[in-house]
């Protein structure tokens, strides 16, 4: 089923908010540069990197990897470097991990709300781990976090690695329809998945690496944190059994995974499918821009998924699953897919900060009752 297009009440906002991009000449960065330049509630107006790019105009300093050409607006904004003064509402984050820890918290704690790729903080007792679809409700440990922190009105927000990404939202319906109790996952991660120049080629090309590494640990720990609850004091973890082996392929995005699981309650393959074809977003996700009504697309043909087909199933934004069928060591398994750089990475990031534009989190909150009537262009 193709994903049903955007609705036409969504909310509009008077004036854009204003975004920076730490990070933004990485691959995922400029991602986000992309993703921003048409977005109809925000808007590009800082970007940030490294000593060897600050000072030079953002078209200098990016080696772009996009067909597209960099946008005319983020091309001749001028890199700056990570101190927390910069002119915009809010930043993402698509720092490397080796400056991400400290620079986020240096834009928070200056009063900047902080949307992260990065690991970081993801596993932090006082920072949601975010897939609007998923857990929305653990944005209610924000207030704890600021508090605990001294943030004033800045706080971080993450989301999930790149694998986990696409692996639990396909989880999530089954987790709520029959409830989950192992799952045992093998990866195929695509090489974009390192960042850039990221693995290389004499390693990659003809070749399969069967290691990534600190990612099966990854995979072992996000998801118990994203399919478990905020208690109103801390994340209760879903207490899942998961064993996960993570493979670097020669492909470009995509991240392929086979997955077995065993569920609570009984359910036929028919029911597992139906789930998951039907599964639907509320009216409040399916409002976001980057938000799919149905993000599950369940293929029918017996060899797909497959990363040059499928991988930009609904904008990128979409699982797509494929292969159920009976597990003869546990109950179900199948083959999904999602987009390494956009389920998995920029357009996550977007995603979160929609969700916490509409729910106020960002600074300067300015919803119109009335436009939000009113149909937008989709
Ligand atoms: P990347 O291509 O290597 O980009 C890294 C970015 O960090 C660049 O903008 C780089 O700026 C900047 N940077 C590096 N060292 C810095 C320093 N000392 N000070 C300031 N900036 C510095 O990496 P990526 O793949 O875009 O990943 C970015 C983050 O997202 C990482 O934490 C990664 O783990 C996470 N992530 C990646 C993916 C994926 O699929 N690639 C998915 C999910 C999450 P310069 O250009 O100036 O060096």
């Amino acid at each position: 089923m193709s994903p049903l297009p955007f609705p036409p009440d969504r909310p509009h906002f008077d004036q854009k908010f204003r975004a920076g991009v730490l990070g933004a000449t990485g691959i995922v960065g400029q991602r986000l540069v992309q993703l921003l330049a048409n977005h109809p509630w925000f808007e590009l107006t800082e970007v940030a990197a490294s000593e060897r790019s600050s000072g030079k105009t953002y078209a200098e300093a990016a080696k772009w990897h996009l067909n597209e050409a960099v946008p005319t607006a983020a091309a001749k904004l001028v890199v700056k470097g990570l101190e927390p003064n910069l002119d915009c509402d809010f930043v993402f984050s698509a720092l490397d991990s080796s400056v991400a820890g400290s620079a986020e918290e240096d834009f928070a704690r200056a009063g900047y709300p902080v949307v992260s790729n990065s690991k970081n903080h993801r596993m932090d007792p006082d920072v949601p781990l975010l897939i609007p679809e998923v857990n929305a409700a653990h944005l209610d440990s924000i207030p704890l976090q600021q508090k605990n922190r001294g943030y004033g009105s800045g706080f971080i927000v993450t989301n999930p690695n790149c694998s986990t990404a696409g692996l639990v939202l396909v989880l999530k319906p089954l987790a709520d329809a029959f409830g989950l109790e192992k799952l045992f996952v093998v990866t195929m991660q695509a090489a974009s998945g390192a960042g850039y120049p990221g693995v290389p080629s004499l390693d990659i090309l003809g070749n399969v690496v069967p290691f990534i590494s600190g990612e099966e640990e990854k995979m072992e720990t996000e998801p118990q944190k994203l399919l478990g609850k905020w208690d109103g004091a801390r994340f209760v973890e879903a207490g899942l059994g998961i064993s996960a082996h993570c493979n670097r392929v020669p492909v470009e995005n995509g991240h392929l995974e086979s997955v077995s699981m065993s569920l609570k309650k009984v359910a036929t393959l028919a029911e597992v499918r139906e789930v998951l074809r039907d599964y639907t977003v509320n009216d409040e996700l399916a409002a976001l821009p980057t938000a799919l009504k149905n993000p599950v697309v369940v293929l029918d043909e017996e060899n797909r998924p497959q990363p040059r087909r499928d991988v930009n199933a609904g904008n990128g934004m979409a699982a797509a699953v494929g292969r159920i069928r009976e597990c003869p060591l546990l109950d179900v398994k199948l083959t999904l897919l999602s987009h390494n750089l956009l389920r998995g990475a920029a357009g996550a990031a977007l995603l979160n900060a929609e969700l916490l534009a509409v729910r106020g989190f960002l600074p300067r909150t300015r919803v119109s009752a009335d436009a939000a009537a009113q149909p937008q262009p989709a």
